[in-house]
């Protein structure tokens, strides 16, 4: 089955991530079943109808759909069961229709499948337009031409009743899918928000972000007339690090230094990995010789603080490059400088601080 639909190119808009919201939807849609089967049987016990059986029954026969439609389950499990739902529903749905006529407005609870048909996975939106059309006809055919309704086995008060429970099971329904969708469509939105501004393996800022804090603190520093310093920072020797003991002791490397660069920065401070093993700092009301004592103590921080973790202890040493924003320059050139001064500590044997002099500019 799923080689056989892997095979067919997929809509844009049928993610994985709709897929898997589609099956809790499902997986609520049971639940909210479970709550509407006995309120019908309840009302039309009351109301002396022998069809709170059916709805009963329909309860039973929905219950074990439930684990069905779970997420972990196969598609091959997930198809036949969404597809007897619904067919359960359609046929509860036409069944009470015919029978109670349209007052019941049994009719109304094909609105609270829309959700469900717009959030399913696998579909194409014309399909989706389609069903949804076929349902508003359906509907719309037995609110027009069941007026007069069969009425069968009720009062003209029972129906009432029988119709302003559905319209309450719509309203509610509708809500709480609407709702849950609101917060998960959040949730992820906050999540990719985080996934675009950090870093996954350290956690700091990414460059994108950091373009855009700078911009921000450059231009207030210029309007404020504040001094504003960057610290460019680079692992020495950081691929022999990688060599001798593997990849998985690299980027624990870099997480530890992340995690004492932070320690040292202030709350305005901006941290950015801004390359492979390279280190951004954006620091606002800081000047050159500031910035210079900061640069010297993530220096001496790391050097006297090794690596302890997975079996290995670790001493790593910086080269940090500073540069004091000068009139008329963006990020760019800015970061240049200090690059240039990294590259001289570099240059100059390593584990140093650097600053760069704008006159060499
Ligand atoms: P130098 O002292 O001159 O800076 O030497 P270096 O070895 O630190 O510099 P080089 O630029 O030659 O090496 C950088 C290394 O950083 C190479 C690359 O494999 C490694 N690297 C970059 N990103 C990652 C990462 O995310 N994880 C790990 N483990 N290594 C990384
Ligand atoms: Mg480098
Ligand atoms: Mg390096």
């Amino acid at each position: 089955m799923s080689s056989f639909l892997s095979g067919i190119e997929r809509d844009p808009l049928d993610t994985d991530f709709i897929r898997m919201t589609f099956r809790s939807f499902v997986q609520r849609g049971i639940l909210i079943l479970m709550v509407v089967n006995p309120l019908h049987a309840i009302l039309l016990w009351l109301n002396h109808s022998d069809w709170w059986q059916f709805s009963l029954l329909a309860m039973l026969v929905q219950m074990p759909l439930y684990p069905l439609c779970a997420r972990k389950r196969s598609f091959a499990v997930f198809l036949p069961s969404v597809l007897t739902l619904f067919a359960i529903v359609t046929l509860y749905i036409v069944q009470f229709s015919e029978h109670f006529g349209s007052r019941a407005g049994v009719h109304y609870l094909v609105m609270a499948l829309i959700p469900l048909v717009v959030f399913a996975g696998r579909i194409g939106l014309k399909l989706k337009v389609f069903i949804c059309l076929v349902m508003a006809i359906g509907m719309f055919k037995f609110e027009l031409e069941m007026a007069a309704g069969a009425n069968r086995s009720m009062t003209a008060a029972g129906l009432e009743q029988f119709r302003i429970l559905n319209l309450l099971i719509c309203f509610v329904t509708i809500s709480l899918l609407t709702f849950t969708h609101f917060v998960t469509v959040s949730r992820i939105q906050s999540e990719l928000q985080h996934l675009a501004a950090y870093d996954p393996l350290t956690q700091l800022v990414n460059r994108r972000t950091i373009g855009q804090l700078a911009e921000q603190a450059i231009s207030q520093s210029r309007r404020q007339q504040y001094p504003l310093s960057v610290i460019l920072a680079d692992i020495d020797n950081f691929k022999m690090i990688n060599d001798r003991h593997g990849h998985p002791v690299g980027d624990a490397a870099l997480r530890h230094i992340s995690d004492l660069i932070r320690s040292i920065a202030r709350d305005t401070d901006s941290c950015c990995r801004w390359g492979g093993e390279e280190f951004l700092l954006l620091l606002p009301h800081t000047n050159l010789s500031g910035a210079m004592q900061v640069a010297e103590r993530v220096r001496e921080k790391v050097a006297a603080t090794p690596l302890k973790a997975l079996e290995v202890e670790l001493e790593m040493q910086l080269t940090l490059g500073v540069a004091m924003l000068m009139p008329d320059e963006g990020l760019i050139e800015l970061v240049m400088r200090a690059d240039a001064a990294l590259y001289e500590g570099k240059r100059a044997g390593r584990n140093r601080v650097v600053e760069s002099d704008p006159q060499e500019s």
